[in-house]
């Protein structure tokens, strides 16, 4: 198969465009993507800015770490820093901090860890031993960007980039449609509001298939470990991945439907800003409730 716009050997079929891509073009056409939402999705200007990027050790925050490395590090007036969250999950997240590690060592990017264990007392691991009818990914995912803020705003950052592609996002909005739950789908990242109290999320592989960047991490020797959450198969956008996929497979393009639906229905609200926020009345971290969600779901836990 040759690449539809040289001649030389295609790599990757594009099916949502009908378009063959040899190596040099797929990196073209995915690069330029990515470019295009960070210019879209942040406000650089000439000021100095601190950019965190969310590095978990998989193949998604990796390639957009050497991404932000390749195209920012060399900007004047703006700094770098990694931040990793340990949920401390045993033979998993111990094999991607090592990555996590490594990668920042070879770009020489400084990181950031914290753990659950320091910041709330409690692993993952351990609240699926006090409780194990309990859906893991329903705590983790809450702790974990709260971990994340927590990082970035103790670095003062002035956006927060998170590694969530194409699939990821379209799953998401997918999930909020199944929950009827327009608030949170208000809430999804990209942020347009300026920092205040939470850190504006910033997702710039939006546009970026899962598939795209597995490939990009192969051609740009990021390393993958292949090894999954032993959580994973309990987390509830399985389903929705499922759902997405099948559709995606007998009508391509789906996915970049249900994502550009995602964003017109975002587009159609103002901006979510901080004045929507209070203070968590248990632990004072911000919140849209009177509870947060870690909160809540400790509490759950407790009562259960
Ligand atoms: Fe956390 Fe669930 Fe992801 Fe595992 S699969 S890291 S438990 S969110
Ligand atoms: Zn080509
Ligand atoms: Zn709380």
């Amino acid at each position: 198969m040759q690449c539809s716009l040289c001649e030389d050997k295609a790599i990757y079929e594009v099916r949502y465009s009908g378009a063959s891509l040899c190596e040099y073009h797929f990196t073209e056409f995915f690069e330029k993507r990515v470019k295009r939402e960070i210019k879209s999705q942040m406000r650089l200007g000439n000021s100095p800015k601190t950019i965190a990027v969310a590095l978990s050790g998989g193949k998604d925050s990796s390639v957009l770490l050497h991404l932000v490395h390749k195209f920012l590090s060399k900007r004047k007036n703006t700094r770098i820093i990694a931040v990793t969250v340990d949920e401390g999950i045993q033979g998993y997240r111990n094999l991607e901090l090592e990555s996590a590690r490594k990668l920042c060592n070879r770009l020489g990017v400084e990181q950031k860890i914290l753990s659950f264990a320091d910041e709330y007392g409690l692993t993952i691991d351990e609240i699926v031993q006090k409780d194990p009818a309990t859906i893991p990914c329903a705590h983790c995912g809450p702790m974990r960007r709260q971990v994340m803020n927590t990082l970035a705003m103790g670095v003062d950052a002035d956006y927060i980039l998170l590694g969530i592609n194409l699939d990821d996002y379209a799953q998401s909005a997918f999930m909020n449609v199944i929950r009827g739950d327009l608030s949170r789908m208000k809430r999804m990242a990209p942020h347009t509001g300026m920092r205040g109290v939470l850190v504006p999320r910033v997702i710039p592989l939006k546009q970026i298939p899962e598939k795209e960047v597995m490939i990009y991490a192969v051609l740009n020797g990021i390393k993958q470990n292949h090894v999954w959450c032993p959580y994973y198969g309990k987390a509830q956008r399985n389903e929705a991945r499922d759902m997405i996929n099948l559709l995606e497979d007998k009508h391509p393009g789906t996915t970049h439907s249900i994502a550009s639906f995602a964003d017109e229905i975002k587009g159609t609200f103002n901006a979510v800003g901080d004045m929507d926020l209070h203070e968590c009345s248990r632990c004072g971290k911000p919140t849209y409730g009177v509870l947060c969600s870690v909160c809540q779901n400790l509490e759950k836990m407790i009562k259960s």
